[in-house]
């Protein structure tokens, strides 16, 4: 059932946010436009993402294939990238390979490898970013900050997938200055590769600052959000595959 409110939440959250991102690119000395929006559309209800595509959200993020090949047909998906930003499992990458615009969660060369593998079966090529674990946590997918570059330069080297740059998703914490700290050595370790102007790897994306931490990330020279709850209000679990 669609409710009048929520829809109404979600234009109210989307126009707060994109003027949050505009600020927070100005003080960071760049332009509002050089920071994207993503909504990240994982678990919530379709009209409500048709919601957020009709008031301009031109980037949606999905984590599950399945949840997203079952859904997709409902959404209004003309004129709007896809990513995937899910933890892929290396035997669901032929099922999503054709569908999605970016896999920005690319967290172990078994993935990047399969990855080739299928782009090549279906005479394509895919963009990637290389997914960054920035807070060493065991718990998390994510290459380690130090063998991010030479895992990159091997992942350059499979031919069809296109590195594009990077994402993380730092640890779960309140505290502010270390979310900063985490936030500036991804700005750096971005920097300091696309420095070296190597072949087959882009530095055009860095991916992070999530609904409790966009502004910080932002601030930290983060190129693209990934927004969730703080557009579409909590994710609803019992709708998890
Ligand atoms: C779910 C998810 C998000 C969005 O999280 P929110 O806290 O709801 O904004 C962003 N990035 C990734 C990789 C996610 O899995």
């Amino acid at each position: 059932m669609e409710n009048q409110s929520e829809l109404i939440k979600v234009d109210d959250n989307i126009k707060r946010i994109r003027e949050q991102i505009a600020e927070a690119a100005l003080r960071s000395g760049r332009k509002p436009e050089d920071v994207r929006f993503m909504a990240v559309t994982k678990l919530q209800e379709n009209y409500l993402v048709n919601r957020a595509i009709a008031d301009g959200i031109d980037l949606i993020g999905e984590n599950y294939v399945k949840e997203f090949l079952d859904k997709k047909d409902f959404l209004n998906l003309d004129g709007v990238e896809k990513h995937l930003i899910g933890h892929l499992q290396t035997n669901k990458v032929r099922k999503i390979i054709t569908e999605v615009d970016m896999i920005e969660s690319v967290d172990s060369m078994e993935v990047a490898e399969e990855i080739e593998r299928q782009c090549e079966k279906h005479g394509v090529d895919m963009n990637v970013l290389i997914e960054v674990n920035i807070g060493g946590e065991q718990s998390k997918t994510g290459f380690d900050i130090s063998e991010v570059e030479e895992k990159a330069a091997q992942i350059s080297e499979l031919g069809r997938v296109k590195i594009q740059g990077l994402m993380t998703i730092p640890p779960a914490t309140d505290d502010k200055r270390e979310l900063r700290r985490l936030f500036e050595e991804m700005r750096k370790l971005f920097v300091d590769i696309q420095d070296k102007k190597q072949d087959n790897i882009n530095m055009n994306i860095l991916s992070m600052g999530m609904s409790h931490d966009y502004i910080e990330a932002v601030e930290c020279g983060s190129t693209e959000v990934r927004i969730g709850s703080a557009v579409f209000g909590a994710r609803d679990y019992s709708k998890k595959h």
